[in-house]
C-alpha cells in the first residue's frame, strides 16, 4: 500500500509494474534492472535478483511479456522488485537454511517476494467482492495468481480490512 501510495495508484486496479521497474532508479540511484537475452539464463529461470550488486535481471521474453500485459511476466517483475525493496531497502535478513534448523515460512525470501508480489497486484481494498476472473482481467494477474490471493481474502473474511495497517483482527 505504502508503494501504491508513493506512485498515486491507490486505487488503480491495474498496477503499471513496468513503469516502477522503470522509476526505480530515481527512487534508489545504486540500483539498475538489466534485460538479458533468453539463452543466457536456465529455462526455469525468468528473472532474479542480485542484491549484492542492486541489480535484477530479466529474460528478454519476460520484459515484452511484462510491457504486453502478460499475468505471468507482471507478476515474475513484482516478485523481483519485492526482494529487492524487502531486502535492499527495507533491510530484511536474508535467512537462509544453511543448517538442519528449521526457519520460519514468514523468514523465507520466497514467501515474502510472493506476498509482496500478490498484494501489490492485487490490492485487497478494491478487490473484495470480485471474482477470481475478474480479477485476473481487471489487475493484469493470471488466474492462477488471481484465485491463490482471492482465497487468501476469503481467509480473512470476518477481519475488518484497514487501509493504514492491513488486515487487523476485530
Ligand atoms: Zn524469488
Amino acid at each position: 500500500m505504502k508503494v501504491r501510495r508513493e506512485l498515486n495508484v491507490e486505487n488503480n486496479l491495474y498496477f503499471p509494474i513496468v513503469e516502477l521497474l522503470e522509476l526505480m532508479p530515481e527512487f534508489f540511484p545504486k540500483f539498475h534492472f538489466k534485460i538479458v537475452e533468453d539463452d543466457e539464463l536456465p529455462p526455469d529461470v525468468h528473472a532474479y535478483t542480485d542484491v549484492q550488486n542492486n541489480v535484477i535481471c530479466i529474460k528478454r521474453s519476460v520484459y515484452e511479456g511484462a510491457c504486453n500485459g502478460n499475468g505471468r511476466d507482471r507478476m515474475t517483475i513484482a516478485h523481483e522488485i519485492g526482494h529487492y525493496l524487502l531486502i535492499c531497502v527495507i533491510g530484511f535478513k536474508f535467512q537462509r537454511n544453511f543448517s538442519d534448523s528449521t526457519i520460519q515460512k514468514y523468514q523465507d525470501p520466497e514467501w515474502q517476494a510472493k506476498c509482496f508480489a500478490g498484494e501489490l497486484l492485487i490490492p485487497a481494498h478494491l478487490v473484495q467482492k470480485m471474482t477470481p476472473r475478474e480479477i485476473a482481467v481487471l489487475c493484469g494477474v493470471s488466474l492462477p495468481a488471481a484465485e491463490t490471493q482471492w482465497s487468501k481474502l476469503r481467509a480473512n473474511k470476518g477481519r475488518r480490512y484497514n487501509v493504514q495497517n492491513g488486515f487487523i483482527t476485530p
